[in-house]
Protein backbone atom coordinates (compact mmCIF):
# COMPACT_ATOMS: atom_id res chain seq x y z
CA UNK A 1 0.00 0.00 0.00
CA UNK A 2 1.23 3.50 -1.03
CA UNK A 3 2.03 6.13 1.82
CA UNK A 4 1.40 9.13 -0.29
CA UNK A 5 -1.54 8.97 -2.93
CA UNK A 6 -1.96 10.84 -6.23
CA UNK A 7 -4.72 14.21 -6.16
CA UNK A 8 -6.90 13.75 -8.95
CA UNK A 9 -9.08 16.56 -7.73
CA UNK A 10 -8.91 20.04 -7.57
CA UNK A 11 -7.94 21.07 -4.05
CA UNK A 12 -10.37 23.00 -2.18
CA UNK A 13 -9.41 26.34 -1.98
CA UNK A 14 -12.70 27.91 -1.87
CA UNK A 15 -13.34 30.89 0.13
CA UNK A 16 -15.73 30.17 3.36
CA UNK A 17 -19.23 30.01 3.41
CA UNK A 18 -20.02 32.91 5.27
CA UNK A 19 -22.49 31.96 8.14
CA UNK A 20 -25.66 34.17 6.55
CA UNK A 21 -26.90 36.60 9.72
CA UNK A 22 -29.06 39.39 9.63
CA UNK A 23 -28.27 42.87 8.19
CA UNK A 24 -28.20 46.02 10.96
CA UNK A 25 -27.27 49.67 9.37
CA UNK A 26 -24.80 51.37 12.15
CA UNK A 27 -24.88 55.15 11.17
CA UNK A 28 -23.41 58.67 11.70
CA UNK A 29 -24.76 61.19 9.28
CA UNK A 30 -24.17 60.65 5.80
CA UNK A 31 -21.80 58.27 6.89
CA UNK A 32 -23.81 54.34 6.95
CA UNK A 33 -21.66 51.07 7.93
CA UNK A 34 -23.49 48.00 7.23
CA UNK A 35 -22.98 44.93 9.21
CA UNK A 36 -23.70 41.40 8.98
CA UNK A 37 -25.37 39.57 5.96
CA UNK A 38 -23.09 39.70 3.28
CA UNK A 39 -21.12 43.10 4.42
CA UNK A 40 -17.19 42.95 4.77
CA UNK A 41 -16.24 41.91 8.31
CA UNK A 42 -16.23 45.33 9.98
CA UNK A 43 -12.91 46.15 12.39
CA UNK A 44 -14.34 47.95 16.01
CA UNK A 45 -12.09 48.91 18.54
CA UNK A 46 -12.80 50.59 22.21
CA UNK A 47 -11.24 53.85 23.83
CA UNK A 48 -8.96 54.19 26.67
CA UNK A 49 -9.66 58.00 27.95
CA UNK A 50 -11.80 58.86 30.21
CA UNK A 51 -14.87 59.79 28.16
CA UNK A 52 -14.94 62.74 30.02
CA UNK A 53 -12.22 64.18 28.64
CA UNK A 54 -13.91 65.27 25.53
CA UNK A 55 -11.31 66.56 23.34
CA UNK A 56 -8.69 63.73 24.21
CA UNK A 57 -11.28 61.32 23.48
CA UNK A 58 -12.47 62.66 20.40
CA UNK A 59 -8.64 62.70 19.52
CA UNK A 60 -8.22 58.79 20.24
CA UNK A 61 -11.38 58.02 18.02
CA UNK A 62 -9.82 59.98 15.02
CA UNK A 63 -6.69 58.05 15.34
CA UNK A 64 -8.55 54.49 15.37
CA UNK A 65 -10.59 55.71 12.75
CA UNK A 66 -8.05 56.64 10.95
CA UNK A 67 -6.06 53.49 11.69
CA UNK A 68 -9.15 51.73 9.92
CA UNK A 69 -11.56 51.44 12.72
CA UNK A 70 -15.02 51.03 11.06
CA UNK A 71 -16.78 51.98 14.73
CA UNK A 72 -15.61 53.04 17.80
CA UNK A 73 -16.56 52.25 20.98
CA UNK A 74 -16.72 54.49 24.52
CA UNK A 75 -17.31 53.90 27.75
CA UNK A 76 -20.64 55.55 29.37
CA UNK A 77 -20.25 54.94 33.27
CA UNK A 78 -21.36 58.02 34.94
CA UNK A 79 -23.60 60.94 34.09
CA UNK A 80 -20.73 62.95 33.31
CA UNK A 81 -19.55 60.83 30.70
CA UNK A 82 -23.36 60.60 29.22
CA UNK A 83 -22.97 64.17 29.17
CA UNK A 84 -19.69 64.31 27.77
CA UNK A 85 -20.94 61.78 24.62
CA UNK A 86 -22.79 64.70 22.43
CA UNK A 87 -19.93 67.45 23.02
CA UNK A 88 -17.25 64.59 21.96
CA UNK A 89 -19.40 63.81 18.94
CA UNK A 90 -19.49 67.50 17.80
CA UNK A 91 -16.29 67.63 18.28
CA UNK A 92 -15.56 64.73 16.04
CA UNK A 93 -18.01 66.29 13.18
CA UNK A 94 -16.33 69.48 13.54
CA UNK A 95 -12.67 67.56 12.80
CA UNK A 96 -14.25 65.76 10.32
CA UNK A 97 -14.42 62.13 11.67
CA UNK A 98 -17.80 60.88 10.45
CA UNK A 99 -17.34 57.31 12.11
CA UNK A 100 -20.12 55.90 14.16
CA UNK A 101 -19.81 55.36 18.09
CA UNK A 102 -21.11 53.15 20.41
CA UNK A 103 -21.67 53.07 23.58
CA UNK A 104 -20.63 50.46 26.17
CA UNK A 105 -23.20 49.81 29.05
CA UNK A 106 -22.78 48.13 32.30
CA UNK A 107 -25.16 48.56 35.48
CA UNK A 108 -26.70 52.18 35.10
CA UNK A 109 -27.62 52.04 31.23
CA UNK A 110 -30.88 52.29 32.10
CA UNK A 111 -30.66 55.77 33.99
CA UNK A 112 -28.34 57.37 31.48
CA UNK A 113 -29.83 56.19 28.51
CA UNK A 114 -33.03 57.52 29.76
CA UNK A 115 -31.62 60.62 31.72
CA UNK A 116 -29.46 61.76 28.76
CA UNK A 117 -31.22 61.90 25.60
CA UNK A 118 -28.36 63.82 23.88
CA UNK A 119 -26.17 61.10 24.49
CA UNK A 120 -28.90 58.65 23.79
CA UNK A 121 -28.95 60.40 20.03
CA UNK A 122 -25.26 60.91 19.50
CA UNK A 123 -24.45 57.23 19.92
CA UNK A 124 -25.10 55.48 16.49
CA UNK A 125 -25.27 51.53 18.72
CA UNK A 126 -25.79 50.48 22.35
CA UNK A 127 -24.08 47.99 23.56
CA UNK A 128 -25.64 46.04 26.75
CA UNK A 129 -23.57 43.69 28.63
CA UNK A 130 -27.17 41.41 29.96
CA UNK A 131 -24.79 39.81 33.26
CA UNK A 132 -24.55 43.35 34.41
CA UNK A 133 -28.45 45.17 33.94
CA UNK A 134 -29.52 44.18 37.13
CA UNK A 135 -30.57 41.84 39.98
CA UNK A 136 -33.48 39.84 40.51
CA UNK A 137 -37.14 41.71 38.99
CA UNK A 138 -35.06 44.96 38.54
CA UNK A 139 -33.03 43.20 35.74
CA UNK A 140 -35.90 42.89 33.31
CA UNK A 141 -37.37 46.30 34.13
CA UNK A 142 -34.20 47.70 33.74
CA UNK A 143 -33.37 45.87 30.26
CA UNK A 144 -36.72 46.88 28.74
CA UNK A 145 -35.59 50.63 29.55
CA UNK A 146 -32.70 50.35 27.05
CA UNK A 147 -34.26 48.53 24.53
CA UNK A 148 -36.89 50.99 24.62
CA UNK A 149 -34.16 53.97 23.85
CA UNK A 150 -32.97 52.04 21.18
CA UNK A 151 -35.85 50.95 19.34
CA UNK A 152 -37.31 54.95 19.69
CA UNK A 153 -33.93 56.08 18.40
CA UNK A 154 -33.78 53.01 16.13
CA UNK A 155 -30.46 52.44 16.87
CA UNK A 156 -29.08 48.97 17.09
CA UNK A 157 -27.99 46.74 20.34
CA UNK A 158 -25.15 44.52 20.75
CA UNK A 159 -26.43 42.17 23.45
CA UNK A 160 -22.45 41.14 24.82
CA UNK A 161 -22.36 38.58 27.34
CA UNK A 162 -19.11 38.21 28.85
CA UNK A 163 -17.74 35.05 30.20
CA UNK A 164 -16.42 37.56 33.29
CA UNK A 165 -19.43 38.73 34.49
CA UNK A 166 -22.14 36.33 33.21
CA UNK A 167 -25.43 36.63 34.61
CA UNK A 168 -25.14 34.62 37.63
CA UNK A 169 -28.64 33.62 38.18
CA UNK A 170 -29.13 32.14 34.86
CA UNK A 171 -25.59 30.18 35.51
CA UNK A 172 -26.84 29.04 38.85
CA UNK A 173 -30.03 27.28 37.42
CA UNK A 174 -28.42 25.80 34.73
CA UNK A 175 -25.88 24.81 37.21
CA UNK A 176 -28.65 22.94 39.44
CA UNK A 177 -30.45 21.78 36.41
CA UNK A 178 -27.31 19.62 35.23
CA UNK A 179 -26.43 18.61 38.94
CA UNK A 180 -29.59 17.01 38.92
CA UNK A 181 -29.47 14.70 35.61
CA UNK A 182 -28.39 11.39 36.33
CA UNK A 183 -25.16 11.90 34.02
CA UNK A 184 -24.44 15.67 34.67
CA UNK A 185 -22.27 17.36 31.96
CA UNK A 186 -18.83 18.46 32.47
CA UNK A 187 -19.24 22.16 34.23
CA UNK A 188 -17.67 23.96 31.48
CA UNK A 189 -20.02 22.51 29.08
CA UNK A 190 -22.85 24.21 31.28
CA UNK A 191 -20.92 27.65 31.26
CA UNK A 192 -20.80 27.35 27.56
CA UNK A 193 -24.41 26.70 27.61
CA UNK A 194 -24.66 29.73 30.03
CA UNK A 195 -23.22 32.13 27.76
CA UNK A 196 -25.39 31.20 24.62
CA UNK A 197 -28.40 31.34 26.46
CA UNK A 198 -27.85 34.53 27.87
CA UNK A 199 -26.92 36.24 24.61
CA UNK A 200 -30.66 33.96 22.91
CA UNK A 201 -32.54 34.79 25.63
CA UNK A 202 -31.84 38.54 26.28
CA UNK A 203 -32.48 39.04 21.94
CA UNK A 204 -35.59 37.31 22.00
CA UNK A 205 -36.54 39.50 25.05
CA UNK A 206 -35.08 42.76 22.69
CA UNK A 207 -37.33 41.52 19.98
CA UNK A 208 -40.50 40.92 22.09
CA UNK A 209 -40.07 44.31 23.46
CA UNK A 210 -40.14 46.07 20.10
CA UNK A 211 -36.24 45.66 18.69
CA UNK A 212 -36.28 44.05 15.20
CA UNK A 213 -34.00 41.14 15.03
CA UNK A 214 -31.88 43.07 12.21
CA UNK A 215 -31.07 45.43 15.18
CA UNK A 216 -29.54 43.10 17.32
CA UNK A 217 -26.00 41.89 17.08
CA UNK A 218 -24.62 39.17 19.65
CA UNK A 219 -21.62 38.55 21.39
CA UNK A 220 -19.91 35.94 23.87
CA UNK A 221 -16.75 36.74 24.92
CA UNK A 222 -14.09 34.47 26.49
CA UNK A 223 -10.87 34.63 27.07
CA UNK A 224 -9.18 30.83 25.99
CA UNK A 225 -9.41 30.42 21.99
CA UNK A 226 -10.72 26.86 22.26
CA UNK A 227 -13.97 28.35 24.36
CA UNK A 228 -14.31 30.99 22.00
CA UNK A 229 -14.58 29.00 18.82
CA UNK A 230 -16.58 26.16 20.38
CA UNK A 231 -18.81 29.02 22.05
CA UNK A 232 -19.35 30.71 18.36
CA UNK A 233 -20.19 27.26 16.47
CA UNK A 234 -23.11 26.64 18.32
CA UNK A 235 -24.20 30.31 18.57
CA UNK A 236 -23.83 30.18 14.89
CA UNK A 237 -25.59 26.75 14.79
CA UNK A 238 -28.59 28.49 17.14
CA UNK A 239 -29.65 31.75 15.15
CA UNK A 240 -29.12 34.08 12.35
CA UNK A 241 -27.97 37.43 14.46
CA UNK A 242 -25.03 39.17 13.48
CA UNK A 243 -22.16 38.32 15.44
CA UNK A 244 -19.33 40.14 17.06
CA UNK A 245 -15.88 38.06 17.52
CA UNK A 246 -13.43 38.84 20.00
CA UNK A 247 -11.20 37.02 22.73
CA UNK A 248 -11.90 39.57 25.93
CA UNK A 249 -8.95 40.23 27.56
CA UNK A 250 -6.14 38.51 25.13
CA UNK A 251 -2.93 39.94 26.64
CA UNK A 252 -0.20 42.30 26.19
CA UNK A 253 2.07 42.23 23.18
CA UNK A 254 2.81 39.01 21.10
CA UNK A 255 0.78 36.84 23.51
CA UNK A 256 -2.11 38.80 22.86
CA UNK A 257 -1.94 39.24 19.32
CA UNK A 258 -1.20 35.47 18.61
CA UNK A 259 -4.07 34.10 20.72
CA UNK A 260 -6.35 37.02 18.88
CA UNK A 261 -5.29 35.80 15.80
CA UNK A 262 -5.47 32.29 16.26
CA UNK A 263 -8.81 32.66 18.02
CA UNK A 264 -10.51 34.93 14.92
CA UNK A 265 -8.61 33.39 12.44
CA UNK A 266 -10.67 29.50 12.66
CA UNK A 267 -13.81 31.19 13.05
CA UNK A 268 -13.33 33.75 10.07
CA UNK A 269 -12.57 31.14 8.01
CA UNK A 270 -15.85 29.12 9.00
CA UNK A 271 -17.48 32.18 8.04
CA UNK A 272 -18.55 32.87 11.26
CA UNK A 273 -18.08 36.74 12.64
CA UNK A 274 -19.59 39.95 11.15
CA UNK A 275 -17.70 42.47 13.19
CA UNK A 276 -14.15 42.09 15.06
CA UNK A 277 -12.36 43.61 17.88
CA UNK A 278 -8.74 42.34 19.08
CA UNK A 279 -8.68 43.41 22.71
CA UNK A 280 -5.28 44.23 23.23
CA UNK A 281 -3.85 45.66 26.05
CA UNK A 282 -1.33 48.61 25.13
CA UNK A 283 2.62 48.06 26.22
CA UNK A 284 3.28 51.16 28.05
CA UNK A 285 3.92 53.53 25.69
CA UNK A 286 2.49 51.67 22.74
CA UNK A 287 -0.45 53.31 20.80
CA UNK A 288 -4.11 52.38 21.29
CA UNK A 289 -4.58 51.82 17.22
CA UNK A 290 -2.28 48.87 17.32
CA UNK A 291 -5.34 46.68 18.23
CA UNK A 292 -6.76 48.35 14.64
CA UNK A 293 -3.64 47.11 13.11
CA UNK A 294 -3.50 43.94 14.15
CA UNK A 295 -7.74 43.60 13.23
CA UNK A 296 -6.97 44.70 9.98
CA UNK A 297 -3.95 42.00 9.72
CA UNK A 298 -6.10 39.48 10.60
CA UNK A 299 -8.67 39.95 7.96
CA UNK A 300 -6.12 40.50 5.43
CA UNK A 301 -4.08 37.75 6.10
CA UNK A 302 -7.43 35.81 5.71
CA UNK A 303 -7.83 37.13 2.05
CA UNK A 304 -11.15 38.54 3.48
CA UNK A 305 -10.70 41.93 3.34
CA UNK A 306 -7.61 44.30 1.86
CA UNK A 307 -6.48 47.25 3.27
CA UNK A 308 -2.87 47.89 2.58
CA UNK A 309 -0.15 47.10 0.19
CA UNK A 310 1.54 43.48 1.24
CA UNK A 311 5.04 42.97 1.47
CA UNK A 312 6.73 39.46 1.43
CA UNK A 313 10.03 39.24 2.59
CA UNK A 314 11.72 36.66 3.00
CA UNK A 315 13.55 35.78 7.02
CA UNK A 316 16.88 35.52 6.19
CA UNK A 317 19.17 32.99 6.82
CA UNK A 318 23.12 32.19 6.85
CA UNK A 319 23.11 33.66 3.38
CA UNK A 320 21.82 37.35 4.74
CA UNK A 321 25.22 38.23 7.00
CA UNK A 322 23.96 41.73 6.29
CA UNK A 323 21.01 43.50 7.26
CA UNK A 324 20.43 45.36 4.36
CA UNK A 325 17.25 43.62 3.30
CA UNK A 326 16.05 44.11 6.48
CA UNK A 327 15.83 47.54 6.75
CA UNK A 328 14.79 47.66 3.22
CA UNK A 329 11.90 45.03 4.11
CA UNK A 330 11.19 47.80 6.78
CA UNK A 331 11.42 50.94 5.03
CA UNK A 332 9.38 49.72 2.25
CA UNK A 333 6.91 48.99 4.79
CA UNK A 334 7.27 51.80 6.40
CA UNK A 335 6.96 54.14 3.27
CA UNK A 336 3.87 52.12 1.84
CA UNK A 337 1.88 52.66 5.19
CA UNK A 338 3.13 56.36 5.28
CA UNK A 339 1.38 57.17 2.09
CA UNK A 340 -1.34 54.97 2.03
CA UNK A 341 -3.57 57.57 3.41
CA UNK A 342 -3.31 59.87 0.23
CA UNK A 343 -3.00 56.76 -2.12
CA UNK A 344 -6.01 55.28 -1.39
CA UNK A 345 -7.88 58.43 -2.65
CA UNK A 346 -5.42 59.30 -5.67
CA UNK A 347 -4.68 55.78 -6.57
CA UNK A 348 -8.08 53.16 -5.95
CA UNK A 349 -6.74 49.68 -5.74
CA UNK A 350 -3.44 50.52 -4.91
CA UNK A 351 -4.33 48.53 -1.89
CA UNK A 352 -4.24 45.33 -3.92
CA UNK A 353 -0.67 45.87 -4.31
CA UNK A 354 1.95 42.89 -4.29
CA UNK A 355 5.73 44.21 -3.23
CA UNK A 356 8.22 40.83 -2.72
CA UNK A 357 12.41 42.24 -0.87
CA UNK A 358 13.83 38.83 -0.67
CA UNK A 359 17.17 38.18 0.69
CA UNK A 360 19.40 35.88 -1.89
CA UNK A 361 19.20 33.77 -5.07
CA UNK A 362 17.72 30.92 -3.82
CA UNK A 363 13.99 32.11 -3.57
CA UNK A 364 14.19 35.75 -4.18
CA UNK A 365 13.77 35.14 -7.75
CA UNK A 366 10.99 33.38 -7.83
CA UNK A 367 9.11 34.89 -5.23
CA UNK A 368 10.12 38.34 -6.94
CA UNK A 369 8.22 37.04 -9.81
CA UNK A 370 4.85 36.35 -7.80
CA UNK A 371 4.77 39.46 -6.66
CA UNK A 372 3.96 42.84 -8.55
CA UNK A 373 7.22 44.39 -8.02
CA UNK A 374 10.18 42.59 -6.19
CA UNK A 375 13.96 42.49 -5.58
CA UNK A 376 15.95 39.96 -5.14
CA UNK A 377 19.19 41.27 -2.74
CA UNK A 378 22.15 40.29 -3.23
CA UNK A 379 23.41 37.16 -0.53
CA UNK A 380 26.76 36.89 1.05
CA UNK A 381 29.18 35.91 -1.89
CA UNK A 382 26.86 37.11 -4.73
CA UNK A 383 27.14 39.63 -6.97
CA UNK A 384 26.53 43.08 -5.62
CA UNK A 385 23.78 43.19 -7.82
CA UNK A 386 19.65 43.14 -7.13
CA UNK A 387 17.71 42.43 -10.20
CA UNK A 388 13.77 43.97 -10.01
CA UNK A 389 11.30 41.90 -11.69
CA UNK A 390 8.08 44.03 -12.72
CA UNK A 391 5.06 41.57 -13.31
CA UNK A 392 6.81 38.60 -13.35
CA UNK A 393 9.74 39.70 -15.63
CA UNK A 394 13.48 41.54 -14.90
CA UNK A 395 13.47 44.54 -15.97
CA UNK A 396 16.31 46.50 -13.32
CA UNK A 397 19.42 45.72 -11.68
CA UNK A 398 20.05 47.94 -9.01
CA UNK A 399 23.87 48.87 -7.55
CA UNK A 400 24.79 50.85 -5.14
CA UNK A 401 25.01 52.35 -1.79
CA UNK A 402 21.39 53.27 -2.66
CA UNK A 403 19.48 50.49 -3.45
CA UNK A 404 17.03 51.15 -1.20
CA UNK A 405 16.35 54.61 -2.51
CA UNK A 406 16.10 53.20 -6.31
CA UNK A 407 13.66 50.67 -5.33
CA UNK A 408 11.30 52.83 -3.29
CA UNK A 409 11.48 55.35 -7.09
CA UNK A 410 10.49 52.31 -8.83
CA UNK A 411 7.47 51.09 -6.33
CA UNK A 412 6.34 55.05 -6.67
CA UNK A 413 6.43 54.78 -10.60
CA UNK A 414 4.78 51.30 -10.83
CA UNK A 415 1.76 52.58 -8.72
CA UNK A 416 1.52 55.64 -10.81
CA UNK A 417 1.60 53.46 -14.14
CA UNK A 418 -0.44 50.80 -12.72
CA UNK A 419 -3.47 53.05 -10.67
CA UNK A 420 -3.18 56.56 -11.79
CA UNK A 421 -4.27 55.50 -15.84
CA UNK A 422 -7.18 53.61 -13.94
CA UNK A 423 -8.27 56.60 -11.64
CA UNK A 424 -7.78 59.32 -14.54
CA UNK A 425 -9.72 57.06 -16.70
CA UNK A 426 -12.69 57.34 -13.96
CA UNK A 427 -12.63 61.09 -13.92
S1 LIG B 1 15.62 33.77 0.15
FE1 LIG B 1 17.78 33.40 0.61
S2 LIG B 1 18.23 34.72 2.34
FE2 LIG B 1 16.03 34.56 2.25
S3 LIG B 1 15.60 32.87 3.64
FE3 LIG B 1 15.70 32.01 1.57
S4 LIG B 1 17.80 31.30 1.39
FE4 LIG B 1 17.75 32.69 3.15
Amino acid sequence: MLGVAAGDADIDDAEPRRHLTRQAVVAWGSRSVTVGGDAPVRVQSMTNTDTTDVVGTAIQVKELAQAGSELVRLTVNTDEAAAAVPRIREQLDRMGVDVPLVGDFHYNGHLLLTRHPECAQALSKYRINPGNVGKGDKKDRQFAQMIEVAARWNRPVRIGVNWGSLDQELLASLMDANAALARPRDARQVMYEALIRSALESARRAEELGLPGHQILLSCKVSAVRDLVAVYRELARRCDYALHLGLTEAGMGTRGTVASAAALSILLQEGIGDTIRVSLTPQPGEARTQEVVVALEILQALGLRTFTPSVTACPGCGRTTSSVFQELARDIDAHLRERMPSWRREFPGVEGLRVAVMGCIVNGPGESRHADIGISLPGTGEQPAAPVYVDGEKRHTLRGEDIAAQFIALVDDYIRRRWGVRAEAQL
